[in-house]
């Protein structure tokens, strides 16, 4: 049985879900049962139903009138549409980390750059498919500019489901050394690389993507959160 303690607030009952759907643990398109998932945390239908109109800002689940809410299921128009909004923001983004990053900045970079390269390494994929994920949050974060990161946190968790239904079997999300050719870029203070190459490295990722339609049933929603919450 799934455990029926309270977990605390809606900010952490939000948190839980963000992360659950941002780093892929719940599918595009699944429905988000509103008993099932009042059992799991613990709490009425009133304070999750303020959980999912949040989550429904962010765009990353969808209400369906009288028919609850659903993991948002990106359409080949989403996608296109999130990877131009990244193109505008995350240009910005490296240009103003540019000409002001620190070595401070700079050392928090690489040593996310070393992370990579070791879940590289062991090949594993879907810590890989993560932390590539966060390397851009970390860049919208540490750019300082709290708009373009909260942007950023909602298109990376966008991208994380257009990531799940199209990524191809064979692609990797991000390629090998493109981060670290943007990092060196910012090291160096050379804004218009930066900006290019993360231009660039935006469009491979776009490309890489299979976008094609399939479907997808029954799933386990208890256990995800279960193993969130031990
Ligand atoms: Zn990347």
């Amino acid at each position: 049985m799934v455990k029926t303690k309270s977990v605390g607030d809606n900010q952490s009952i939000y948190d839980l879900m963000f992360a659950a759907i941002a780093n892929r643990k719940l599918p595009p398109g699944l429905k988000l049962s509103e008993e099932r998932l009042c059992r799991v945390f613990g709490v009425s239908r009133t304070r999750l139903r303020e959980v999912f109109f949040r989550l429904a800002q962010d765009r990353i689940i969808t209400l369906k009138h009288n028919r609850g809410a659903y993991v948002t299921r990106p359409t080949a128009r989403d996608a296109t549409e999130v990877f131009a909004a990244r193109r505008a923001i995350e240009v910005s983004v490296v240009e103003q980390l540019a000409n002001s990053a620190g070595a401070q900045v700079i050392k928090r970079l690489e040593q996310h750059l070393a992370e990579e390269a070791s879940a590289r390494s062991e090949k594993d994929h879907a810590r890989l498919t993560q932390l590539t994920g966060d390397f851009h949050l970390l860049l919208a974060e540490l750019s300082g500019n709290s708009i373009y990161h909260d942007i950023v946190r909602r298109l990376t968790a966008l991208s994380s489901l257009i990531i799940y239904l199209y990524d191809s079997p064979s692609a990797s999300a991000c390629k090998d050394n493109e981060h670290s050719n943007i990092v060196e870029a910012i090291s160096s203070g050379d804004a218009i690389t930066a900006k290019s190459l993360m231009l660039e490295h935006l469009e491979h990722v776009e490309k890489s993507l299979k976008i094609d339609d399939e479907e997808q049933d029954d799933f386990d929603i208890e256990s995800v959160f279960k193993e969130m919450l031990s």
